[in-house]
């Protein structure tokens, strides 16, 4: 009996320990809510995401930019009190910006954009996926709705966006979604020019990479953003899930004392691989699953 009692304690253990390294994973979605202290990180970009969901505020003199808006309206929500806790204003928040239209980055946008009198700016290929509050393309989660949220402003590839001090720029990256936005600009930190990326996820999360109807280039896509994410040069990478770029372990360190706790040239290029790597397995996959090639 003891020794049962003892093995079941070690299974639970093991169990435990199983649930923990999946909590490190993309599929964990426990921390999308839960509220962090908002920080500075470089320049003038602050976090106002949850644990697990990062946003971004980008501000200047002018008025303020805030990238994605959190998953659902309650998302939109913790955002809000993060920039109004770090005692800027909602209604300074001018332009609302967003990696890509999955209910995860952009379900907060419609409560954002209310609350503030922003406008929203959007890839022109992922406007039809905000307006109509889902994911639009083949995908094995189904269309995941969140609320749709109407564009102001629909954009191509290399569209400049200035506000105040800033000017950032948009690269599609689309794979991911059909429109997925990596937007990019400088900053200054104590005197030294950083460039910062503000990376669309690479992952194919459930995309359907053969046959997809409503994404019919998407392994092109895929393989034209790789590219052209290792084209970018970047010293701060700001990925819109946390564990892509072990966001909270940086925090850490900074609060330790490490001033360059966020700054690491070679990272957006190492999680490009990681990612190129994974989608050649998926597309593998999906292939011998279909019996035929993608295209
Ligand atoms: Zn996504």
């Amino acid at each position: 009996m003891k020794r049962a009692l003892i093995s079941l304690a070690f299974a639970l253990t093991a169990l435990g320990a199983a649930s923990t390294a999946s909590a490190q994973g993309a599929d964990d979605h426990s921390n999308w809510l839960k509220p962090v202290k908002p920080y500075r990180v470089v320049g003038n970009i602050y976090y106002v995401g949850s644990e697990g969901l990062p946003a971004w505020l980008i501000t200047s003199s002018q008025g303020h930019i805030v990238l994605d808006g959190g998953q659902s309206a309650e998302g939109g929500k913790l955002i809000e009190r993060a920039i109004q806790q770090l005692g800027f204003q909602l209604a300074d928040v001018k332009i609302l910006i967003n990696t890509h239209a999955h209910y995860d980055h952009a379900g907060g946008l419609a409560v954002l954009k209310a609350d503030t009198g922003a406008k929203l700016w959007a890839s022109r290929l992922d406007r039809p996926a905000l307006e109509a509050g889902h994911h639009i393309g083949g995908n094995s989660n189904g269309p995941t709705p969140f609320p749709a949220v109407k564009v102001d402003k629909a954009f191509g590839d290399g569209q400049k966006l200035r506000l105040g001090e800033n000017a950032l720029v948009a690269h599609l990256t689309p794979g991911h979604s059909i429109g997925c936005t990596t937007w990019t600009m400088p900053v200054t930190e104590k005197g030294r020019p950083l460039n910062v990326t503000f990376n669309c996820s690479m992952s194919v999360a459930g995309n359907q990479l053969v046959g997809n109807k409503e994404h019919r280039n998407i392994v092109a896509d895929y393989r034209a953003t790789f590219a052209t994410m290792r084209s970018l040069p970047t010293d701060v990478m700001l990925p819109s899930h946390e564990q892509q770029g072990d966001l909270t372990a940086k925090r850490e360190r900074m609060l330790r004392g490490d001033a360059n706790a966020f700054i690491d040239p070679t990272e957006l290029g190492r999680l490009t691989d990681r990612y190129e790597a994974n989608f050649e397995k998926e597309l593998a996959r999906q292939e011998a699953a279909a019996g035929k090639p993608a295209r």
